[in-house]
This record gives C-alpha cells, sequence and structure tokens, in this order.
C-alpha cells in the first residue's frame, strides 16, 4: 500500500476529495492512504503562530521554518520508512506523468504545503525535491498534492475499476488520448466515426493510434519528440503537420 501525508494548515481540505469517488474507493481497497498533519501541532504558542513578516520587508507574511523543521523530524520516524519529502513552489521540476510515475515508487511521500508568501528559504533544505503545478501562482500547496495524489493514484494497480484504462491514456505512451465517442451514433447529422461500429479490432486499434498522434501532432507536436514513432509513423505525422499548415 502507497501512503500520503501531508503537512498543512488546512488539513481538513483533503478528506472531501479523497474520500469520493475513485480515489474513495482505492482507498477502501487499501490501494493508498492518507494522513494530514497538522502544522500548528509544532507551534508553541498560545496562537499556534506559524507565519512571521519578511526580513527585509515587503509584502504579506511568510511562513516560519521551525515548526517544518520540528514537524519532518517526529514524522519521519513514525513508520519505518522514511518518508521523500515533496515541497511545493512555483520554483520546483514541473509536474507531468513521468514524475507521478516516479513517486509511486516511493512507499511513503510526505507534501508539504505552503500557505501566505510562501515559506522561509530554509525550510527547504528539508525537502528531497520541489514540484511546480506550472506557471502559475496557487494559494496553497494542499490542491497541488491533491493533483500530485489523485494523478499518483491512477497509475496504482487496481485503482481503476479497468486494469487497461491507465494504459490506454493520454500520456501512457508519450502521446495524448485518441477521440472517444458514445451513444448515439448519430446525433443530428454528427456522427461518430465508422469504424467504430464495425466490431473490427484491428481497424480500431489502428484508427485509435492514427487519432492519437493526429491529434498530439496538432496540440502538442513537442511531445512527438520522445514518443518513439516508427518511420511509417513519423512519415504520417509530417503528412498531417503538412496539412495543418496549408
Ligand atoms: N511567493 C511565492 C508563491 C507563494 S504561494 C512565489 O512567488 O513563488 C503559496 C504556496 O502555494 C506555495 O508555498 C506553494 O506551496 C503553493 N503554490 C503556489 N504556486 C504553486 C505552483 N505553481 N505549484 C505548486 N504549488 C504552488
Amino acid at each position: 500500500m502507497m501512503h500520503f501525508e501531508a503537512l498543512t494548515v488546512f488539513p481538513g481540505m483533503f478528506e472531501p476529495y479523497l474520500s469520493a469517488s475513485i480515489m474513495g474507493r482505492a482507498r477502501e481497497k487499501g490501494i493508498f492512504s492518507f494522513e494530514a498533519h497538522d502544522l500548528r501541532d509544532w507551534t508553541h504558542d498560545r496562537h499556534r503562530t506559524v507565519d512571521d513578516a519578511p526580513f527585509g520587508g515587503g509584502q504579506g507574511m511568510l511562513m516560519k521554518c521551525v515548526p517544518f523543521f520540528e514537524a519532518i523530524a517526529e514524522l519521519t520516524p513514525r513508520t519505518e520508512e522514511r518518508p521523500h519529502v515533496v515541497f511545493f513552489s512555483p520554483c520546483g521540476r514541473r509536474f507531468t506523468q513521468e514524475v507521478a510515475r516516479e513517486l509511486i515508487e516511493h512507499p511513503r511521500v510526505l507534501f508539504v504545503c505552503g500557505r501566505y508568501e510562501g515559506i522561509d528559504e530554509r525550510a527547504y533544505e528539508l525537502a528531497d525535491e520541489t514540484i511546480s503545478l506550472g506557471d502559475y501562482v496557487l494559494t496553497g500547496g494542499e490542491l497541488a498534492a491533491l493533483c500530485v495524489i489523485d494523478a499518483c493514484v491512477r497509475l496504482l494497480p487496481g485503482a481503476l475499476g479497468d486494469e487497461m484504462s491507465a494504459q490506454d491514456e493520454s500520456f501512457a505512451d508519450g502521446l495524448l488520448e485518441y477521440a472517444q465517442y458514445t451513444r448515439p451514433a448519430n446525433y443530428e447529422g454528427r456522427e461518430v466515426p465508422e469504424v467504430l461500429l464495425s466490431g473490427n479490432h484491428a481497424a480500431i486499434a489502428a484508427w485509435r493510434r492514427e487519432s492519437s498522434l493526429e491529434r498530439t501532432a496538432r496540440w502538442r507536436p513537442d511531445l512527438l519528440v520522445d514518443a518513439g514513432l516508427s518511420q511509417k509513423e513519423r512519415d504520417l505525422v509530417a503528412e498531417l503537420l503538412r496539412q495543418e499548415e496549408d
């Protein structure tokens, strides 16, 4: 079982999301466990203060480093597995499916969620790695932790009802997913590609591969570089890109 933990000033934010739908079922099945720790438990003043004004002046408040040092020192030996400690920041490595695949190799991952203007730089010494969700600024790391946990859990064996579905998804083979359709086959003249109704599995697989290539070429041509395409597929993509240009 994979174990996730979060160190946060909003421990209640995680439960609703991680109890619902696929996350909730995976958790009930024992595929992963989750525990939120309230950072304020490692403060020593009456107001349980976790923030202070930045040295050098400037806007807003900064999270103090001491509660993080104390919390991680106390949490680390609670189980046999030392946690892989992940901080969040726009300065971090961009989160991708590849990073999710790496994270699930760790049996225990502890997410450190910042708030306010961020965290005293000295606390980053505790980080095994720092992740960014993308080039924008969030209010806190809780949402980032939930995104990362969600993407990781989908990759754990048994989390998705159908064992195959994670293999078919976008990025699984370095490409975007193919176009998908369900009933009705014809909605006011908008028809589903006929091959999908044919029952010919080889033809459907070929159509889907081509659909993946076409969508990736159109929307994310940067992904094609590492996608390991055959010569035939590279020719097809070159043709598709030429058509785009016209
Ligand atoms: N002042 C900081 C942003 C602080 S935002 C700066 O300009 O870089 C407060 C917290 O939200 C951060 O500590 C981090 O935990 C989280 N956060 C903000 N943007 C994020 C992003 N792009 N990816 C992941 N976490 C983010």
